[in-house]
């Protein structure tokens, strides 16, 4: 390499474009590099098939631009899109374009740093998992087998439309390969026409195969047959792309190995409401329990601290008693804001520390801190319970970080009990502007099997937002599941009355209430 060369390719100032496959779409496949780069990219560019939640991850000011297929709108050219990601490159930007599954696996990724090369923008290739090893895996269709399958080949069905003379892909030899697994890809549009191919190449009508649609979504379908009766069966159930066609021997053994969709929450839908720390928790559960999580994002939460206040109270920290956290984001919030103060965390005190909610707890004792009061029900109602039940309130001085929606329940409880306490105002709380939520849409359209409700105030959100997520009359109306009765009550001053409680407040007794509800 040339000195020219090598500074281009080294200089921190230079741009470069990092070709990252996101994986089938679950978010566990997604590779740690990946997230790593997504989230300290300046320019992200994605496509069709990427989670909508791996794009959250941007840090603020990335620039985003989805390229992908659209609902009544064209696909962005390929051409406009090397064009895209050369100029940002060359502007000095950290690009990232990301790819479902693998970048080299048809998905035009090889096309891509062909031009980049020539562009002499430098560039790195970070795999992702391809959806055919997905499929394989979330279907339990084991690729290769001893002494049954002995290759598998990948195949794409979909062929470039510019090329006249008849298939590139010569399926009839195909059709010949002996104790071979094929894995076709964007094939549903020629199913029959493909079967047929192979077939007159000598495979056997009654091998087994299998389509594979939306593999390790929640979503996932998947429907096996023998050559001859797939198209039927395919058709029967409706399934359609994006999928994977399974052809050869291995498929035999789909029915046993089989464990994504015998899964108990398998199939459905459950929207969440995106509104607190313990949220990506339940989300979590309901996945690897096999449901579609649709995690609706009511507000949007943002550091904004009330300066003048913040001052004025760790002026005087020497004085006050308690410190109350409601949230996991009041404890970040307020730790950067401290710590740029007070280098040393003694300056605490002997401040006592009470909050709700796990992930709070947790937040607070990453820094080696005891939180002494905490009330089994998340609620500030029951931490005033909690803190009056110390003893220690009389006359005692409490801290509490807030957002800008004021914790009145709370603070009046403590004043009532004698306490002297200061708001602390940390970070606000807004509704999210849901006209162009994808996620949001997906609800509107199709609804959900059930809705949980983890909070008083997840409740109070989607009653706040209720106008902008009124369902489709085709959509389903999904259950509403509430953590206890407190958020119950909530949901039915909303005039939303709980079909399903939980029996004890915590996430994993409101997914038992939900498993036991959809079973009947
Ligand atoms: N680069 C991608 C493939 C892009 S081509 C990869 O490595 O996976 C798009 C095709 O991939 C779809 O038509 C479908 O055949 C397949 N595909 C992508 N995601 C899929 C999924 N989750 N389940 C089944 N097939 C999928």
């Amino acid at each position: 390499m040339g000195w020219g060369a090598f500074a281009q390719r080294f200089m921190l100032s230079s741009g470069i474009v990092h070709l990252v496959g996101a994986g089938p779409g679950d978010l566990g496949l997604v590779t740690f590099r990946a997230r790593e780069l997504v989230s300290s990219a300046d320019v992200l560019v994605y496509d069709y098939l990427v989670h909508p939640e791996l794009v959250k991850w941007i840090k603020p000011g990335c620039e985003v631009f989805y390229v992908g297929k659209k609902a009544g709108s064209h696909t962005v050219p390929q051409e406009e899109i090397e064009a895209l990601l050369v100029s940002h490159a060359q502007a000095g930007k950290k690009v990232v374009r990301l790819k479902g599954g693998d970048p080299f696996i048809f998905g035009r990724g090889g096309e891509e740093a062909r031009t980049l090369a020539k562009a002499g923008v430098a560039f790195e290739i970070v795999p992702g998992v391809t959806a055919a090893i997905a499929a394989g895996a979330y279907a339990g269709i084991p690729l290769t087998f001893r002494n049954v399958s002995t290759s598998l080949v990948l195949l794409t069905g979909h062929e470039d439309p510019n090329k006249t003379g008849g298939s590139q892909v010569d399926w009839r030899s195909y059709g010949a390969l002996k104790n071979a697994t094929l894995a076709i890809y964007m094939g549903m549009g020629r199913l029959e026409f493909i079967l047929a191919e192979l077939q007159a190449g000598g495979l056997a009508a009654d091998t087994p195969a299998a389509v594979v649609q939306w593999a390790s979504l929640g979503r996932q379908r998947s429907v096996s047959a023998s050559v001859a009766d797939l198209p039927a069966r395919v058709a029967e159930a409706g399934l359609a792309a994006p999928a994977i066609i399974f052809i050869g021997e291995v498929v035999r053994d789909h029915e046993a190995i089989d464990w994504f969709e015998k899964l108990p929450l398998f199939g459905r839908r459950i929207a969440i409401t995106r509104t607190r720390d313990q949220n990506s928790e339940l989300r979590e559960k309901l996945e690897t329990l096999g449901a579609e999580v649709l995690e609706l994002p009511l507000i949007t939460i943002s550091k904004d601290v009330d300066k003048y206040g913040f001052v004025e109270i760790l002026a005087e920290l020497g004085t006050y008693d308690w410190i109350v956290f409601t949230s996991a984001n009041g404890v970040r919030y307020f730790f950067e804001d401290f710590l740029k103060g007070f280098k040393d965390i003694r300056s605490l005190g002997l401040l006592r520390f009470a909050c709700i909610g796990r992930a709070t707890a947790r937040e607070i004792e990453s820094y080696h801190l005891r939180v002494e009061c905490m009330p089994d029900t998340a609620t500030g109602a029951s931490l005033a319970d909690a803190l009056v039940e110390t003893g220690s309130l009389d006359s005692a001085k409490i801290i509490v970080v807030t957002g800008n929606l004021n914790r009145d329940k709370l603070v009046k409880k403590l004043e009532a009990a004698r306490a002297i306490v200061d708001r602390m105002q940390i970070y606000k709380t807004e509704k999210t502007d849901l006209s162009d939520d994808p996620v949001a849409d997906d609800f509107r359209q199709h609804g959900a099997d059930a809705i949980l409700f983890a909070s008083s105030s997840a409740a109070d959100s989607f009653a706040a937002q209720a106008s902008s997520l009124e369902l489709a009359e085709s959509a389903k109306e999904p259950l509403v599941g509430s953590i206890g009765e407190q958020t119950g009550e909530s949901l039915v001053e909303h005039g939303m009355s709980p079909d399903l409680i939980a029996a004890k407040p915590s996430l994993d007794s409101l997914i038992e209430a939900l498993i036991a509800r959809v079973k009947d």
